[in-house]
């Protein structure tokens, strides 16, 4: 099989994960120190289940040319956090299960029946956020 372009990667998502009231403090914290230096889209934080995602979670949804400054970022700055970095390409059962990248713990991906392989790659939603920081 042809390797795969990395133009097929529309976006991403860094879903940051979170276990009891302590952690939640620290990733609510981190959330606030990603809006002050990112130029991304935060989501709302969940602290139920939801799709795939097997622990309470917010969603961080970011351009391809972000990455590179995101994500060496919150390898220095997750303090103990598990995130799952993973591309936008439209295969999003792909996606979650094979193309991601965990930072810390990996947790499972949950309701896999639920993704899909053939979706519209989702570009990087409107940045909700307005830094002044730099990383
Ligand atoms: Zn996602």
């Amino acid at each position: 099989m042809a390797p795969h372009p990395i133009a097929e990667i529309a976006s991403y998502h860094a879903h940051i994960y979170f276990d009891g009231p302590e952690q939640r403090a620290i990733a609510l914290t981190l959330r606030d120190q990603i809006a002050e230096r990112f130029s991304v889209s935060l989501g709302r934080v969940y602290d139920r289940l939801i799709g795939p995602h097997a622990r309470a979670m917010y969603q961080i949804s970011f351009d391809v040319a972000t990455f590179a400054q995101l994500v060496p970022w919150l390898m220095l700055n997750r303090q103990g956090l598990a995130i799952l970095v993973h591309p936008n390409t439209g295969r999003e059962r792909t996606d979650h299960l094979s193309h991601g990248v965990w930072l810390g713990e990996i947790l499972p991906i949950l309701n896999e029946e639920m993704l899909s392989d053939s979706t519209e790659a989702e570009d990087a939603r409107v940045p909700n956020t307005t830094p002044t920081l730099t990383p």
